[in-house]
């Protein structure tokens, strides 16, 4: 295992339930499954060839990866009803990020 697979990862997995517990104290449990669900973003990798490229920077690279995705998404976390999920997404969007530059 590489140092960049457990980062990547890490941010993946473990960064989005510490920010659950953290911020969401009352349904942390709750929050952390929405926040990996998130995970599901990664199907706009299936449009593109390979599906999976270690060395690929998904950001600006993947429908669901531009900057006007992340844009919706940072203006969804305003709202009440899409606050969590969009924040998920937010998070995601920072783990690939820190991924283009290991
Ligand atoms: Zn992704």
């Amino acid at each position: 295992m590489t140092a960049k697979f457990l980062i990547h990862y890490g941010l993946h997995f473990i960064f989005p339930v510490c920010i659950a517990f953290l911020f969401f104290k009352n349904d942390w449990k709750k929050v952390s499954l929405i926040f990996i669900a998130t995970m599901l973003v990664d199907v706009d990798h299936l449009l593109a060839t390979p599906i999976f490229d270690a060395n690929r920077c998904s950001i600006n690279f993947h429908p669901l990866h531009t900057y006007y995705a992340i844009v919706i998404y940072f203006v969804g976390s305003f709202f009440t009803k899409t606050r969590v999920i969009s924040f998920g997404l937010l998070l995601h969007m920072l783990a690939d990020f820190v991924d283009c530059y290991l």
